[in-house]
């Protein structure tokens, strides 16, 4: 237990997450500047400076294993780490000289790492734009789910990823989920099919935020609900692109 300053939780949601017991889970407590208190520190070197004014307010999904489909191993780790050996597999030949990162990586049991402080701008995107605003690093968090691009997600990934985003929605002004494959269509299609934003949905309970598969679309962006009242182009085309991906 801590005597970190806390917040009172709201409903309790974070408080039965289990974990690190500390009391205000909920609160900015469970943050040490941008480092979740219930992560995993796994600090990497992959990161630099957001831009100056740069408002957090998007969070972007991704998945990945090493190599593609095998979980559980020290890969990711090492990858981010910048000490992947790329000749142990035929796979990770192409990694080579990659230098990338994400804010977390979450594991099949649900086990959450932290490799870059939230405050920085980790390099998970790429060439990405949604809103019509580009580099979607520069405002986003980069969540890495262990799976594979298309195949399904265990149940402890989905309430971890629901805690995180509680979490980081106290301390940043995060308002949307997107995946990989929405900010950078025709180039990314993770975490893809396989990926039910509608059990993220269970997973965040009352949190408000908006989820990529939240239809319609119209529905969603009025100015009574809170949502940008203007459509831009950059969302036209995500949502056009990527609605018929959606499950069910
Ligand atoms: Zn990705």
């Amino acid at each position: 237990m801590s005597a970190a300053r806390t917040e009172p939780t709201r409903g309790g949601l974070e408080g039965s997450a289990g974990g690190g017991g500390m009391g205000g889970m909920g609160g900015m407590g469970c943050w040490r500047g941008g480092w979740w208190w219930h992560a995993r520190r796994r600090p990497c070197a992959n990161h630099g400076p957001r831009p100056g004014g740069a408002v957090v307010d998007l969070a972007i999904v991704h998945s990945i294993s090493l190599p593609p489909g095998i979980y559980g191993g020290p890969e990711i780790e090492q990858f981010f780490g910048n000490r992947l050996d790329c000749d142990a597999h035929p796979y990770f030949h192409a990694l080579k000289g990659v230098e990338v990162s994400a804010h977390f990586v979450i594991r099949r049991s649900g086990e959450v790492l932290q490799f870059v402080d939230c405050d920085r701008r980790a390099w998970h995107a790429g060439r990405s734009r949604w809103r019509g605003r580009d580099n979607c690093n520069d405002h986003s968090i980069g969540i890495e789910l262990e799976g594979l691009e298309g195949d399904t997600f265990e149940p402890p990934q989905y309430a971890a990823l629901g805690r995180l985003l509680r979490a980081l929605a106290r301390r940043y002004p995060l308002r949307e989920v997107v995946g990989h494959e929405h900010v950078a269509p025709g180039r990314k299609g993770d975490p893809g099919a396989g990926f039910v934003w509608r059990a993220l949905r269970a997973a965040l309970r009352r949190r408000r935020l908006w989820l990529i598969g939240d239809p319609p679309a119209k529905t969603r962006l009025t100015p009574r609900n809170r949502a940008p009242a203007r459509m831009d182009r950059g969302l036209r085309e995500a949502a056009r692109t990527t609605v018929g991906a959606l499950p069910g």
